[in-house]
């Protein structure tokens, strides 16, 4: 997903020339972007969606962090093109304005490419400064 290079049927890399071959593949009413494969609502990528959400909420659980941050990071993933006015900074905390009002400047978009504000550095760093994944016990054999 670097630099709108997803492999979508429609991409920079990939433009084709008949209506039917640019249509999501899963849905068959969109044209495939990269931004319609975040945003495709049929049961199948609903589903793929489900299970992303509830790895990352068992990873924002397990390094024990900031609910606030999890519904930042989610949202911001879910919503990142053109209705963001669902996901307002009025949601949330003054702690994490800055996080906020700083990700809406460089473009919610970019979490795509795992490109965050440092203020998500920064907020980590002073809030959960210990936060590391836990080592599982070793286990040995008999
Ligand atoms: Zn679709």
């Amino acid at each position: 997903m670097i630099h709108e290079w997803t492999p979508t049927r429609i991409s920079p890399g990939n433009s084709p020339t008949i209506t039917t071959d640019t249509l999501c593949p899963t849905c068959w009413l969109h044209p495939e972007t990269p931004t319609h494969l975040h945003q495709c609502n049929h049961p199948t990528r609903n589903k793929i969606y489900q299970t992303l959400q509830l790895q990352l909420s068992k990873l924002f659980f397990k390094f024990n962090l900031d609910l606030h941050l999890y519904q930042m990071y989610w949202l911001g993933l879910r919503n990142t093109h053109d209705n963001q006015t669902q996901h307002t900074i009025n949601m949330y905390p003054p702690p994490f304005h800055n996080l906020f009002q700083t990700q809406s400047e460089i473009g919610w978009k970019q979490l795509h490419y795992s490109r965050f504000s440092k203020h998500w550095t920064h907020y980590l760093s002073q809030h959960h400064p210990t936060s590391k994944p836990q080592l599982s016990t070793p286990r040995y054999l008999p």
